[in-house]
């Protein structure tokens, strides 16, 4: 197929486009029924404390469950809602369903699991959005010191001043924040460093090719070391082999999550009956510290 001449080509990709245009237009088109239809469902991933080997936190990151479509990822549904105005509306229900779930899972259990929650540069400056927050805390009962908000670099250095605002407002309120996908955007940490951060997570794109890479071994640990010198807290994003899981102990990173940690997985399956045997997490080295 590779050989195809042209023209047919180029009639191939005509196709191959407007199935994606389609797509495009279908999915905008339903995601105004994706919340009231209920197709929105949240999924938790783990974080994880290196220095005890416990989930100390779940992030919870949507995902639609379309009726044609099948489960459709936010990378391609959330920057439709924010094109859309959606985000709003959608990002206000995903804080409803999270903080509802994660407070039964934290009674049921007995538990002290913190909710990290994304908010995209369109929430960062609706100006509904604390009195938002204030009221799923409230309705839930989830304490605010559970919950955390993600924001990346680009979210706030859309509009940097409402973003300074909207942090500090949502500060005051008792949550805590972190820089997400730290960097992959275009801020310093000069810049960063006033704003009310508790947290620093780093992009999984370190990661990735740390085991190959010394000069990525040298930038992880200076970003390390620069994010303890601000106070902040470490959390490196993507570890996907123990490997990964080791060096980044190693090179001092406080927190860590990914697919070797813990999938994104329903609230159903993140504690099981028994709630300690999944504290710590599997893998090699962290069976090794045993139950408590
Ligand atoms: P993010 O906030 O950086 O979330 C981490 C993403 O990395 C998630 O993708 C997660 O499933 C994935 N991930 C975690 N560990 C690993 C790993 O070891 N390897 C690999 N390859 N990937 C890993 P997901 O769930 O597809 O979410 C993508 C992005 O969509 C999120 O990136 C976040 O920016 C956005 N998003 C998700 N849920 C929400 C939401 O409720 N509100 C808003 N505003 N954005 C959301
Ligand atoms: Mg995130
Ligand atoms: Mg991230
Ligand atoms: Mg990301």
């Amino acid at each position: 197929q590779a050989k195809t001449q042209g023209g047919r080509r180029y009639a191939f990709f005509d196709i191959e486009l407007r199935e994606r245009m389609q797509r495009h237009l279908v999915l905008e088109q339903d995601l105004h029924h994706a919340a009231p239809q209920d197709q929105l469902w949240v999924a938790y991933q783990p974080i994880i404390d290196l220095r005890t080997d416990r989930t100390v936190a779940v992030e919870g990151l949507l995902r639609w469950r379309h009726p044609v479509h099948g489960t459709v990822s936010p990378g391609e549904f959330i920057p439709l809602a924010e094109e859309s105005d959606l985000i709003n509306s959608i990002g206000a229900h995903m804080l409803r369903m999270a903080t509802h779930e994660l407070a039964a899972q934290r009674q049921r259990h007995r538990v002290e699991l913190r909710l990290n929650a994304n908010l995209s540069p369109r929430q960062l400056e609706d100006p509904g959005l604390v009195s938002t927050v204030q009221q799923v805390l409230a309705d839930s009962g989830l304490a605010a010191r559970a919950l955390c908000f993600e924001v990346t670099e680009n979210a706030i250095m859309h509009d940097p001043s409402t973003a300074a605002r909207v942090l500090h407002e949502l500060r005051e309120l008792g949550v805590s924040l972190a820089i997400d996908d730290f960097g992959t955007g275009h801020s310093s940490l000069a810049q960063l460093q006033r704003l009310p951060f508790d947290s620093l997570k780093i992009d999984r794109s370190f990661i990735t090719n740390l085991d190959d890479s010394d000069d990525l071994r040298v930038l992880v640990t200076s970003i390390i070391t620069m994010a303890h010198s601000l106070g902040l807290e470490v959390v490196t994003e993507g570890i996907e082999t123990a490997r990964q899981l080791e060096l980044l102990r190693d090179l001092g990173s406080d927190q860590a999550q990914g697919y070797y940690l813990g999938k994104p997985t329903p609230i159903e399956e993140l504690l099981p009956a028994h709630p300690l045997s999944c504290f710590p997490p599997r893998g090699p080295r962290l069976a090794d510290s045993g139950p408590e």
